[in-house]
């Protein structure tokens, strides 16, 4: 890994103690984070209210982390998947939705995946490392359609709390009032459940909660998910239970439906008892097909009775718009693995 420092990430502490070191005052700290964060200027040359000199040493000392992507894909239905690069030259992929009035990005937090669920072409891939704060930042601050944007969903490549040092960053810089200053019920972060991240992503930030689940049943679903084994769904549920999903902050279910694994009677019965006690919603995917995978969504009807049988049973349910599919932009399409032939770490977490 090279030593190459990049100011974008930085935080007001990190960024107070560089202004220490170039004999800066406390406030020029606010003025640099006002630049890289509300302005997007990362060039120190372009920072006109810092001293010169100042502007030159910094401006010798950082590289650029920011840096437009290399490819675009337009599906039919408008839906773009972007293409970067990282700082390390492996490669990421972001998804751009618009839907009417409502503009969502899909962004990634690792260069691959190490979780291994089956239904997922990036879990194939394998992990080639996890992005810093800047490069999570730049799907969106160099996103083309980064005005109109109206949502964030932390869905894209890797699982984020497996990157929590990174994605917790990338949260407090896009939710702060020194940083983007977005609010936060714009933001929803999706896990396979990694539980020991869990207490700090929810006590530290107030952005929305997804949590893959798949399958009720312990044993099917590490067949499917990896993770299982590691932090079962079970124990997931009993912690989410301690937190309050009522004030503004929401809680999903994502349900990737896989015609008769997992849309059966018994498994209905075991959805309600095992999201018993938590205020949520689930939210039905169709399986997007994956070569070589023994997987099928069900057809429309299915899927529309399913998610009728369990609003009755009392859980709110709606199914997800299926969006870029055309493209390989769609849930559990993402992959660089043609861009970046020699990723590594292939195989489950744990
Ligand atoms: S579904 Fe998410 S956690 Fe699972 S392999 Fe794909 S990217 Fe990783």
């Amino acid at each position: 890994m090279s030593n190459t420092e990049y100011l974008y990430g930085k935080n007001p502490t990190e960024l107070a103690a560089l202004c220490g070191e170039l004999g800066l005052p406390r406030f020029a700290a606010g003025q640099i984070a006002r630049w890289l964060y509300r302005r997007h200027v990362e060039e120190p040359r372009r920072m006109s209210d810092l001293p010169a000199a100042a502007r030159e040493r910094l401006a010798e000392r950082f590289a650029p982390a920011l840096a437009a992507p290399e490819r675009t894909s337009v599906s039919a239905d408008g839906t773009k998947k972007y293409l970067y690069r990282t700082l390390r030259g492996a490669y990421i992929e972001s998804a751009y939705i618009p839907d009417g009035e409502r503009a969502t990005l899909c962004v990634s937090s690792q260069a691959g995946c190490r979780m291994g669920c089956a239904f997922c072409a990036t879990g194939r891939q394998g992990l080639n490392h996890s992005l810093s704060a800047a490069e999570i930042l730049n799907q969106i601050v160099s996103l083309p359609e980064r005005d109109r944007l109206t949502n964030l969903v932390f869905m894209g490549m890797g699982e984020p709390l497996d990157n929590a040092d990174n994605v917790l960053r990338a949260l407090e810089i896009l939710t702060s009032d020194w940083g983007w200053g977005w609010s936060p019920t714009r933001i929803t972060l999706s896990t396979a459940g990694i539980a020991p991240q869990l207490p700090r992503l929810l006590e530290s930030t107030r952005v929305h909660l997804a949590v893959s689940l798949h399958n009720p049943f312990p044993e099917e679903r590490a067949a499917i998910m990896p993770v299982e084994r590691a932090y079962p769904i079970r124990e997931v549920a009993e912690l989410l239970r301690r937190y309050d999903f009522t004030h503004q902050r929401r809680i999903s279910f994502e349900y990737i439906v896989l015609s008769g694994l997992n849309d059966t009677p018994r498994h209905i019965r075991e959805l309600c008892r095992l999201l018993n006690g938590i205020k949520c919603r689930i939210n039905l995917i169709r399986f997007h097909k994956i070569p070589g995978s023994p997987f099928f969504s069900p057809g429309d009807d299915a899927m529309i009775r399913f998610r009728d049988t369990l609003t009755a049973k009392g859980i709110q349910t709606t199914i997800r718009a299926s969006r870029g599919e055309d493209i390989q932009a769609a849930c559990g399409l993402l992959s660089t693995e043609a861009a970046a032939p020699h990723a590594n770490g292939r195989g489950p977490a744990r």
